[in-house]
């Protein structure tokens, strides 16, 4: 029998990817199963963005690139923060990475040693306490309390720092509760950050969807020591619905940055060329789809939310950004007589033939996630069927 690394062996498998998994084989089984597990825009890739790669491809552009990619993916990024955050970022404080989910597993590779601790509040995106631990480090979690919108406050992160605090994590708005920081809530957690030396890692996947009057900020916008003190994460894979496409970036201070650029030339070399040059077509071009997409997402938004608080049992905190609702739903577990949110879950699969995921895998074991990345016909369906689902169980 092979005996795989340790460090594999503790691996838990992404909870998402389990009821995908378990969606589609009922689907084709011939249910007709709706999916809101999604971590993706349902829109296509904008037209002229598909026609650059295409076209760089013929002019013979399928070689290897520089490994912290392409100098005019790298300016086209600069130029990006410029104007959204107007802070400025040298080509070799700049990597690009495959996908925004490479970028953290790399930086935690060339930040931690065994035992150095990165705070992650909850609820938490799937990946952090994975990567934090496959590089060797421990992730200390922080409840974001749901009466305080599912933030952490500056005294519980004061509380949980230690000597071996390395860094903690933002993510803002965030995945899975939508939920933005304000400026004012960023100075404060900046300042402990400031005073202690811990590096924060700031994911801004989901910057670009952010509605009603809610403002994306980055903490590294705030100061010249903050935008020292972190390591902002993006990429184009929420922004211009580029998922499959694989491109990311980290920018931040260069001799980490330098190591990241290191540790890729030995494992990935550089992000695939192609997708390099469709993502400098993504940021040099209109970037008039993105309201369009944003504008969709918010009118899903605001047509079920009060259709999903209107269900026994379920009480949500209202999005304020990304695409995700994430209500609490230990009540409706209660009146319908599921022992916890993972029965409940797997229940509304199998019996209503609606995809949810469970909020254990992200640390919050009492509510779901909903995708509203699909169709609003789609997702009306969806939200009068866990209704009916609710009622026919009480
Ligand atoms: N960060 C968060 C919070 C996410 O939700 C995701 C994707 O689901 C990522 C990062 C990774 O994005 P990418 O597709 O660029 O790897």
């Amino acid at each position: 029998e092979i005996q795989l690394a340790r460090r594999v062996k503790a691996l838990t498998p992404s909870s998402t990817l389990a009821i995908t998994a378990k969606a589609k084989e009922l689907k084709a089984e011939g249910y007709d199963v709706i999916g809101l597990g999604a971590g993706e825009p349902d829109f296509n890739t904008p037209q002229h963005i598909i026609q650059a790669a295409v076209q760089s491809m013929n002019d013979g552009h399928t070689k290897y690139t520089p490994s912290a990619g392409l100098p005019a993916l790298k300016k086209e990024i600069a130029n990006k923060f410029a104007k959204d955050q107007g802070i400025k970022y040298d080509l070799n404080e700049i990597i690009v990475t495959n996908g925004a989910k490479h970028a953290l597993y790399t930086l935690f590779q060339v930040l931690l040693d065994e035992g150095d601790e990165v705070i992650i509040p909850t609820p938490y995106w799937v990946s952090y306490p994975e990567q934090v631990k496959l590089a060797g480090g421990n992730p200390i979690y922080v409840e974001g309390k749901e009466n305080n919108q599912f933030k952490i406050t500056p005294e519980q992160l004061s509380s949980v720092i230690s000597e071996k605090t390395k860094a903690m994590i933002i993510n803002s708005p965030s995945n899975p509760t939508g939920m933005l920081y304000t400026a004012e809530e960023l100075k404060a957690i900046g300042e402990i950050c400031i005073a202690h030396g811990v590096l924060i890692i700031s994911d801004e996947i989901y910057e670009k969807l952010v509605y009603g009057e809610h403002k994306h900020v980055s903490i590294a916008e705030l100061s010249p020591q903050l935008k020292e003190q972190t390591i902002i994460i993006n990429g184009v894979s929420k922004s211009h619905s580029m998922t499959g496409w694989r491109i990311g970036y980290a920018a931040g201070n260069k001799a980490i940055i330098q190591a990241m650029t290191n540790l890729a030339s030995h494992s990935t070399s550089n992000p695939t060329t192609t997708a390099q040059y469709g993502s400098i077509a993504a940021y040099a071009g209109s970037q008039d789809m993105l309201n369009d997409m944003r504008d969709a997402f918010e009118q899903r938004l605001n047509t079920i939310f009060d259709k999903i608080t209107a269900i026994p049992g379920f009480t949500c905190v209202k999005p304020q950004g990304a695409f995700y609702l994430f209500p609490n739903v230990s009540k409706a577990c209660e009146i319908t007589g599921y022992s916890d949110v993972d029965a409940f879950s797997q229940a509304l699969l199998e019996e209503a033939m609606v995809a949810v995921i469970p909020g254990s895998g992200f640390g919050a074991p009492n509510n779901i996630r909903l995708s509203y990345a699909t169709s609003l016909d789609l997702l009306e369906k969806a939200v009068e069927r866990i209704h009916q689902f609710v009622e026919s169980k009480r």
